[in-house]
């Protein structure tokens, strides 16, 4: 019989799971446990549509032998099994939870503890094996089909005969080495221990036949109580993060568990959680939000997209509820009231927890905040403040009392007097916003300022437009109100001059300030557009033509001005033209802007020099 290779990706995930030794290795047996309980719950799920089918529920078993003597275990379902082309595409090819492995593999480059951070799939069989077969007959086809592998060397399918639908498959156990003894699982107790360890909520009874009295009986191993309808005190903290892990491929714990059981106008028990950073396709198009949906224990769908909102996109989880309709189809989940009424009260219960978290665990919060706070911002941002009310207690923003993160509420109760606003400014990074005249004044003002470093976070705040009765207000806009009379004098008595240049750099407005420290120019916006928008706006694709309007600050307390007043007096028009632009792009740059015209600055600067 002609074998047949494997996918060029498969071949290395086996090659690992061959050549290595790993610690853990005996979560093969989850691992074929779980893909049997996934074929029961198939076929199930079919037999609710499909009137044809006569299942019954009780009737659907996972069974695990082993003969010692031989070195097989055998694990078994009577699940929806698979057909030739099956057999071929699912197990000749490297599946999901494989692949992720093998990408994480590569961007680490180093070995990684494989086992306890990824589920492997049926391929870790070989990691205990040197031959496994799988003997399934679909229950769509009269045929069975034997897929056997000896490991990489590739794989045979062969027909085969089987009386009903379902999947058998063999492991035959490598020989013992001298300082491992695989002869350690083909024991009844060492079995039952690790079904027990891993697999006791599968909703499926495990058998497995044991000696009681002399006489072989059967018997379930697993307690068939899924851990989300565990009372919380039963399980350990420890159980809850491998069953996270396992389920939801990832290596490290999560960062927040919340454990629900509602009764009410709808009756559910949910057990989500808060991953501790986000994955890396989280920031993607690839990445789909959800929920596992069960009812009564039965997997309905593996992600109910409607349970969670887009803002809370993050968490992972699983959601039982006996309200729902087992017959439900995917499609109608979306429309379906219960469904709709789950998502309300677990959108409301993932805020409160997350509030709680903020009081009872700060350093946690902000963890979560700094993976996961892009999302609830938008959520703010894209609903047009719709969401206002339900997100803004959850926002965070570094803030100049004492460089730290802090909540708007946290800012409101600090605020003096009675000051009804929440200053900020937006840049690139803390250190320049600091180093804004505008910001500065503010601080030495014993006012407190919330530094917007991310690309989100003004057009958040402009969306919100107030928090509470507070109003948001720009940093750079707010020194206007402050003018003194003797600057608005300077600047009526300069208009020839300051209008001069206006028209040299096509802005604005230039104006002469005493606000700015020991900047020589700075630049304010005038309008709803803020430089730190433009900078985002013109980030983006087509955004040609946004300009915030900007006035041009020259500093009178600044050699410069002395300069420009002279050559103004003095008639020196061209001079004075050429170090207006060179102004402007100073403040450009000061301002985090790129400058307009390198080419023409750069002229103007070598001429300077070379004038000397
Ligand atoms: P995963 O379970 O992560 O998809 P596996 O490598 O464990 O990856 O399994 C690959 C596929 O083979 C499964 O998705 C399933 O379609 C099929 N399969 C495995 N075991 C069984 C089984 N006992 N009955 C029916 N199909 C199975």
């Amino acid at each position: 019989m002609k074998k047949k290779e494997f996918k060029t990706e498969s071949k290395k995930i086996l090659n690992m799971m061959i050549n290595s030794i790993y610690t853990n290795e005996e979560i093969f047996l989850r691992e074929l446990i779980s893909n049997a309980s996934d074929a029961l719950d198939k076929l199930y799920y079919r037999s609710l549509t499909d009137k044809k089918l006569d299942i019954k529920k009780e009737d659907l078993k996972i069974k695990v032998s082993f003969d010692k003597d031989a070195r097989l275990i055998t694990v078994s379902d009577n699940g929806i099994g698979m057909t030739k082309e099956e057999l071929e595409n699912n197990l000749g090819t490297i599946a999901r939870s494989g692949s992720e492995l093998f990408k994480l593999q590569h961007e680490k480059d180093e070995k990684i503890d494989i086992i306890g951070q990824f589920g492997v799939g049926f391929y870790s069989s070989f990691m205990v094996s040197d031959k496994v077969s799988v003997l399934s007959r679909s229950i769509d086809s009269d045929k069975a089909f034997l897929w056997e592998s000896e490991g990489v060397d590739g794989y045979t399918i062969s027909d085969a005969d089987m009386d009903s639908n379902g999947t058998v498959i063999t492991l035959h156990i490598k020989e013992d080495l001298e300082n491992h003894q695989y002869s350690e699982y083909l024991d009844e107790y060492n079995l039952e221990r690790i079904i027990k360890k891993y697999s006791d909520y599968i909703t499926y009874p495990i058998m497995m036949d044991k000696e009681v009295d002399k006489k072989i009986e059967e018997q379930t191993i697993n307690s068939m109580v899924p851990i989300w309808k565990k009372d919380k005190k039963d399980v350990k903290d420890e159980d809850y993060n491998n069953f996270y892990k396992d389920r939801y491929y990832d290596y490290d714990n999560p960062l927040h568990i919340i454990k629900s059981k509602v009764e009410g106008l709808v009756t559910y028990d949910a057990l989500l959680f808060i991953p501790s950073h986000a994955t890396s396709d989280y920031y993607t198009k690839e990445y789909e939000k959800g929920l596992e949906l069960f009812s009564k224990g039965v997997l309905i769908t593996n992600k109910c997209s409607d349970l969670l909102p887009d803002y809370f996109s993050f968490v992972k989880g699983v959601v039982d509820s006996e309200d729902i309709d087992l017959n439900i189809s995917r499609e109608t989940l979306q429309k379906n009231h219960q469904v709709k009424s789950i998502a309300r009260s677990i959108e409301s219960k993932i805020k409160k927890e997350l509030l709680e978290l903020l009081k009872e665990k700060r350093e946690d919060y902000e963890k979560f905040f700094k993976e996961f706070g892009n999302g609830i911002k938008y959520g703010i941002y894209s609903s047009f403040g719709m969401n206002k009310e339900l997100l803004q207690d959850l926002l965070m923003f570094t803030s100049s009392h004492e460089d730290k993160l802090t909540t708007l509420a946290e800012y409101k109760e600090r605020i003096k007097d009675d000051n009804n606003k929440i200053y900020y400014a937006a840049g690139e990074s803390i250190d320049k916003l600091k180093n804004m005249p505008q910001v500065e004044n503010l601080i030495d003002k014993g006012i407190e300022v919330l530094f917007l470093t991310d690309y989100l976070d003004e057009f958040t705040i402009k969306t919100m437009n107030k928090f509470e009765e507070l109003e948001f207000v720009n940093a750079l806009d707010e020194k206007q109100d402050e003018e003194t009379d003797e600057i608005k004098k300077l600047n009526e008595d300069n208009k020839e001059l300051l209008n001069l240049m206006k028209d040299t750099v096509g802005i604005k407005g230039v104006k002469f300030s005493d606000n700015l420290k020991n900047h020589p120019v700075s630049l304010i916006s005038e309008g709803e557009l803020s430089l730190e928008m433009e900078k985002v706006l013109k980030a983006m694709p087509n955004a040609n033509g946004v300009e915030a309007s900007k006035v041009l600050l020259i500093n009178i307390n600044h050699p410069v001005y002395k300069k420009i007043v002279s050559l103004h007096n003095n008639g020196e028009s061209d001079k004075l033209k050429d170090y207006s632009k060179v102004l402007y792009n100073m403040a450009l740059l000061i301002n985090g802007l790129s400058v307009t015209n390198p080419n023409e600055l750069t002229n103007i600067v070598c001429d300077m020099i070379s004038k000397e």
